[in-house]
């Protein structure tokens, strides 16, 4: 077998560890968190339908499916690095510069993530593209990377897009990808743990909730936002009864559950 075959199955087979377990300690310990704590959260659940572990099957096998598509786009990345042609300084940066870098990927790829979700919708793309995603009516943490693969290369694309016209730090990158699972999986995770008021309040209604992305697999055409509600409100595409359905999730954190019932 030729050298370099070799050397990019060991290096894609080394990015698919790393991406997987990202992907099945978030959604393994969110999933646990949930059970472990159900007196608290299943007050919480925001669908009155349960998913089936069928469901949880198809998420797990798509996730996995789609973590091999990022393992071949961070090859990809490495390969271009390289060559020179991304900068990935791995120089731990003052910390200002790290801090806007992680802001400012967080940022950008909520901007792409909105207009591509927009797009993903199109008349067009949808069929194709995004309803694997959508076969999840009731999502779980699971669902988190659960896409058809051209979905899963629009998702992959962000990182290489953004080195393409920046360097970006490795530690940056390293903590957007953190921040960017457990946001993932906090979408898709079917309890509303946030408190009521959240979504009025001026300190934290520009944060989406889960209530925000379970809304959208449930009903579409809405809440099409991944880390903030403003490009949503800009657009007016936040679901009309957005601030209702949140409300009637969630429970004031010390509350009792036949307060509110
Ligand atoms: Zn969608
Ligand atoms: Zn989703």
């Amino acid at each position: 077998m030729p050298d370099w075959i070799r050397r990019f199955a060991d290096h894609g087979l080394h990015m698919y560890m790393i991406e997987a377990s990202r992907y099945l300690l978030a959604a393994g310990s969110v999933t646990l968190l949930l059970w472990l704590g159900r007196g608290w959260t299943l007050p919480r659940r925001i669908q009155a339908r349960i998913a089936g572990w069928d469901d949880r099957r198809r998420e797990l096998v798509n996730s996995l499916l789609t973590i091999g598509i990022f393992a071949i786009v961070a090859v990809y990345t490495f390969a271009m690095t390289g060559l020179g042609v991304y900068r990935i300084p791995f120089a731990v940066p003052p910390l200002w510069l790290g801090l806007a870098e992680i802001v400012g990927l967080i940022l950008a790829h909520d901007a792409y993530f909105y207009w591509m979700h927009r797009a993903l919708h199109s008349r067009a793309m949808f069929r194709r593209a995004h309803l694997e995603h959508h076969l999840s009516r009731t999502p779980t943490p699971w669902a988190a990377y659960s896409f058809a693969p051209i979905e899963g290369v629009f998702e992959a694309a962000f990182i290489p897009l953004v080195l393409f016209l920046v360097p970006i730090h490795g530690v940056a990158l390293i903590a957007f990808v953190l921040h960017q699972i457990v946001r993932n999986v906090i979408g898709h995770m079917g309890h509303e743990l946030a408190w009521p008021g959240f979504t009025r309040s001026r300190w934290t209604g520009w944060l989406t909730t889960t209530t925000h992305h379970d809304l959208h697999h449930s009903q579409g055409a809405y809440n099409f936002g991944l880390y903030f509600t403003w490009w949503d409100r800009m657009m007016g595409t936040e679901h009309p009864r957005y601030h209702d359905a949140f409300e009637t999730a969630a429970i004031p954190w010390f509350g009792r559950k036949d307060v509110v019932a």
